[in-house]
């Protein structure tokens, strides 16, 4: 995405007009100054405005701000309700966006579902960010399209001008680079652009042919996190999480590569590395626990790897090699990955559940609309994202809805885990809430196999975690 080949347009000629390669015909037809489809300024008029801008805060020795922003999976919704309600969608988001803006705020719309902003006045770097926020917490609260209240989110890049030293190009491409990094750590938020970070932008092509040699070098290592039983304290199973330990960059996390992995391809000989590895230790623990029920070994599945058609025989070949029982592993996808598929992967799904393994919806929350859909898919667990847990004690809103989502689990006949327990007072709201599960630092960082081998090896298989200190 980044340097993706957009073009940031050409600057004005010095009659303020852009110069634009466009027949005469469609100049006729097209409205000069603003999109059609939302009534905001268009890219065009939005780089108009943006030199002019910058011209006058460089000789002010001001400071403005480029917000960048990108709708997260909005694909989804245009597969599901088709482009007219996506367009219509798109019309009520302008609007939101405008609204939420400052006097000074110029809102455009780039192009697709992107959309960007130029705050006029930056005096403050918190101002700006706070800006961002505001549009984000404005597209949360959902909007009703075809009867359905849909919600969504959007990731923001952004870029601060050095007076005097910034032009505009440069100043789109900052954000578009801060957008990527906000993308890359999990959608929903808003990065501020960092030199650091175009370092990393171009990392991105030489840990592609690193990564490549990764898994023949052995530089790859899972580390396990236990899941914790909120009722009893017990381990009830645990997650592998992958790392690359390079060699010159030291160990560096699946944020980082899985999506570098997803575009290269190379995430499918991961993901089989992946399968193989969790499994043969989850053997290896499920022995530890010969009366009793073995430990559940949650294993994430990228989007690529589910689409595979090997999937399937994979895992089954893996299960047998092992003699681990098939429900002993469980597999997380992502709600977005299971959002963006079609019938097809519902059967892979269904071919997985006919081995006996379990499934786990991950990060659930932060896809769009999510619980009408989940009577589509038969899954065993939902893991509520770890962003819900963050703001349960402060947020009664986010309490009521963590507390439909695991109602509405219970009744489905699905258990949930909570990720990222970090507090005590977490634990206690989700406990009184009736989560099962839960995960997260407040009990155990991942931790290496020995590690975790060595505190299972040492405890009764129901030994309870004094999980209320
Ligand atoms: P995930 O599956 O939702 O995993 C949970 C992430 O939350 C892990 O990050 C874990 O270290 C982190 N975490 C756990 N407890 C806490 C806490 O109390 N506070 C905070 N702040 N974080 C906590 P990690 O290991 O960096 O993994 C990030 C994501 O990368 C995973 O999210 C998963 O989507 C992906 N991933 C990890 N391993 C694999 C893999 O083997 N294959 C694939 N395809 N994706 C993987
Ligand atoms: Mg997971
Ligand atoms: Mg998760």
């Amino acid at each position: 995405m980044v340097n993706n080949g957009k073009s940031f347009e050409q600057p004005p000629t010095p009659d303020g007009s852009l110069v634009r390669r466009t027949s005469r015909d469609e100049r006729r037809a097209q409205p000069a100054s603003h999109d059609h489809l939302t009534g905001l300024p268009n890219r065009a008029s939005f780089m108009n405005n943006l030199w002019r801008a910058l011209a006058c805060a460089n000789s002010e020795r001001r400071m403005i701000a480029v917000l960048f922003m990108d709708l997260d999976d909005f694909k989804v919704i245009n597969d599901t309700f088709g482009h007219a309600r996506g367009d219509a969608l798109l019309a009520q988001i302008g609007q939101r966006l405008a609204a939420a803006a400052r006097t000074d705020d110029t809102v455009a719309r780039f192009g697709g579902d992107e959309f960007v902003a130029l705050a006029g006045e930056a005096a403050e770097v918190s101002e700006v960010m706070c800006l961002a926020e505001r549009f984000l917490d404005r597209l949360r609260q959902p909007f009703v399209l075809n009867g359905h209240a849909v919600s969504l989110t959007a990731s923001i890049g952004v870029s601060l001008s050095t007076p005097g030293h910034s032009w505009p190009n440069e100043l789109l491409r900052e954000a578009d680079v801060a957008l990527y990094q906000a993308k890359a750590a999990g959608k929903a938020r808003v990065a501020l652009y960092e030199p650091a970070m175009a370092d990393h932008a171009s990392q991105g092509a030489e840990w592609g042919s690193d990564l490549g040699r990764a898994v023949e070098r052995n530089e790859l290592q899972l580390f396990y996190q236990p899941e914790v039983d909120l009722r009893t304290g017990a381990i009830h199973g645990m997650e592998a999480l992958i790392r690359w330990r390079h060699p010159h960059h030291g160990i560096i996390s699946p944020t980082e590569f899985i999506s570098l992995a997803e575009h290269t391809g190379l995430v499918v000989p991961i993901s089989r590395w992946v399968i193989d590895t969790a499994c043969h230790q989850a053997a290896r623990w499920q022995a530890l626990r010969p009366d009793g029920p073995p430990p559940v070994m949650g294993v994430n599945l990228s989007a690529r790897q589910f689409q595979h058609p090997d999937v399937v025989e994979q895992i089954a070949r893996v299960l047998h090699l092992t003699g681990l029982a098939p429900s002993a592993l469980r597999l997380e996808i992502t709600e977005s990955v299971l959002m963006k598929q079609g019938d097809v992967d519902i059967r892979t799904l269904q071919q997985l559940r006919d081995l006996g393994v379990r499934l786990a919806i991950d990060d659930f929350g932060t896809g769009y609309s999510s619980l009408t859909y989940l009577q589509h898919f038969t899954v065993d667990t939902i893991k509520i994202d770890q962003s819900f847990v963050r703001e349960l004690v402060s947020s009664d809103k986010t309490v009521i809805i963590v507390r439909a989502i695991i109602m509405l689990a219970h009744d489905l006949g699905m258990d949930v885990v909570a990720e990222g327990i970090e507090t005590a007072a977490q634990l206690e709201r989700l406990r009184d809430l009736g989560c099962d599960r839960g995960q997260g630092y407040y009990f155990w960082k991942p931790l290496g196999e020995d590690e975790l081998g060595e505190i299972l090896s040492a405890r009764a298989p129901d030994a309870a975690l004094s999980v209320r200190d």
